[in-house]
């Protein structure tokens, strides 16, 4: 089973399968955006917010 949501970034429909979990981040197929899925019943997604190049340690 999966579910279809849609990309805040360019609204085309994304296929996400069922174990995807909150606070995943996956890549749009239509605009390779990085997005953050920040709920799941149903799902919605967001941008997800951009990596610190300090980020290492
Ligand atoms: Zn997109």
């Amino acid at each position: 089973m999966s579910q279809q949501t849609l990309c805040p970034e360019c609204q085309v429909a994304l296929i996400l399968s069922d174990d995807t979990v909150e606070g995943e981040v996956v890549a749009c197929e239509g605009c390779d955006t990085e997005l953050e899925v920040i709920a799941v019943d149903p799902y919605e997604l967001a941008l997800a917010p951009e990596m610190a190049e300090d980020w290492g340690e």
